[in-house]
Parts: structure tokens; sequence; C-alpha cells
């Protein structure tokens, strides 16, 4: 499965698209460093949507999940964007950096970790992410994985964490797949409006991920039940599946503040 383009369109339109996004805390970034922002952001924006379709997934097919569902889904969403992007490497490093941010950031809040939460803690995501890409494609993560210390016996062992992972996955999904080349029509995408994000609203818009993405599960998934993925504004910053509405939300507050954090990688 490849999605031939679609990563070059979405991140081309992006960078196109810049002018009406320079907000506060970029305009005092240079172009290149903005369009770097900007795609570091789309890269997360992308990894958080395929997490929130493993959710989905797991609910919609009643499928069993062994272990927490957040770390089951974590590894769903970079399994698929391996497998399934023609160029995953710039997703998936930079969503691993922004969670090595966030660990980072919280750290000199002075935040404790939150030991007990349903996810595992941020740099653990971080790592998670580099462990399972590495373990399938060791030759393009390698200097990221090395780069941050990992050791190659931890290495070695996350091969076959990914193998363990990505078969697993395929023994799941076997009930769900769906056979054809369109989509079924069972996903409707929405990008609703908002008076205070509808700079990045439009910034979506302009993308087509949000759009790309729905076709794409509208093709490739036998989707029970009638599905929305939809951005919106949401009062707090979060992205989430709700089973009692079958709709995946992204919050137009997660997409600023991951802009607010990429902004922190670039400096
Ligand atoms: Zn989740």
């Amino acid at each position: 499965m490849i999605r031939a383009g679609w990563f070059c369109s979405a991140m081309c339109a992006l960078s196109i698209g810049m002018a009406p996004l320079a907000t506060a805390q970029t305009t005092k970034a240079s172009q290149t460093d903005t369009d770097a922002i900007y795609d570091i952001a789309l890269s997360n924006i992308i990894l958080i949507l395929h997490h929130e379709i493993g959710h989905a997934l797991i609910d919609q097919f009643g499928l069993p999940v062994v272990g927490q569902e957040e770390d089951a889904v974590d590894a769903f969403a970079t399994l698929l964007v391996l497998d399934t992007y023609e160029d995953p490497g710039p997703i998936l490093l930079d969503s691993a950096a922004m969670w090595f941010a966030f660990d980072e950031l919280s750290k000199q809040e002075g935040h404790e970790p939150s030991y007990y939460d349903e996810h595992d803690l941020d740099i653990q995501r971080a790592y998670r992410i580099l462990c399972l890409a590495h373990g399938l494609d060791p030759d393009t993560y390698a200097e990221a994985a090395k780069r941050r210390a990992m050791p190659d016996e931890r290495l070695e062992t996350c091969e076959y964490d990914a193998a363990l992972a990505s078969d697993s996955w395929e023994v799941l999904l076997e009930g769900a797949q769906r056979q054809g080349d369109t989509p079924a029509g069972a996903v409707t995408v929405a990008i609703n409006s908002s008076e205070e994000f509808d700079d990045l609203r439009q910034e979506l818009e302009y993308t087509g991920v949000l759009k790309d993405i729905g076709e794409w599960i509208d093709t490739h998934y036998a989707w029970p039940n009638p599905m929305v993925l939809e951005a919106s504004e949401c009062g707090e910053v979060n992205a989430f599946y709700d089973p009692a509405e079958i709709k995946i939300t992204l919050c137009y507050e997660m997409m600023d503040e991951l802009l607010y954090v990429a902004e922190t990688l670039k400096q």
C-alpha cells in the first residue's frame, strides 16, 4: 500500500499556503523556519489522526486489545504510516521529535510525570516511534535512534517488537479490510468553522490532509457504520475518537499547540 504522491502534495500545499498562518509565534521566524515549523506540525497531525483511526477500528470492529489500548494504537499509527506513505521518514521523525519536545517542556515547567496515565510518558512515546520504525527499516532510522542514545541491544529487540506488532495488526484487521479502489461513502469529512482559529481551518482545508486520510480509510476499511472525521474548535488541546458518535475530532487547539511546540524545535 503506497499513498503515491500524497505526502508531497500535502506538504507542498502547506508550504505554499504559509502566509495566512503567520501567527504571533511565527512572524519572527524566517520563511524557511516557518515552512519547517508547519511541516513538523503537519507530520504530527498525520500521526495523531492515524492514532485516532486505530481507536475507531478497535471500537467499530470489536478488535481485541491485549495491553494498553493507547500503546496499541500508537503502534498502529506508526506502522500504518510506515506501510502506506511513500516517504514516511519525515512524518515519524517529526512526531518523535515532538514527543521529545513535549517531555522537555514539561520538565522545564516542573510538571511531575503522570505515571498512572492511560498513555505512556511522552518520552516513551517518542522512543516507541523510533523503535518500531527502526525495527522495520533500520537503514532509514538508525541515525535518529543513535542520536537519541538507543543502544544496539534495544535496537535489535525493536526488530522483534515491530514484526510482532505488524503481524498482529495484520491478523486483527483481516475482517476489516475492504477490497476496492474508491471510497465506500461511509466516512464524512468536516472541517468546521471557527472564529478563533479560522486561519488554521483555512490551512487545514488547503492541505487536503483530512480529506485525503478520510478517503483512504473509506476506501481501505469496510466500516460497519457511518463515520465522521472532523476538525473543530473544542475548548481544549485534544484529538479524540468518540465511540458514541463514531467520530474522530482533531481540535484546532491541538494544531495551535503543535505549531507552538514545533517552533521550540526550530530554536
Ligand atoms: Zn488515544
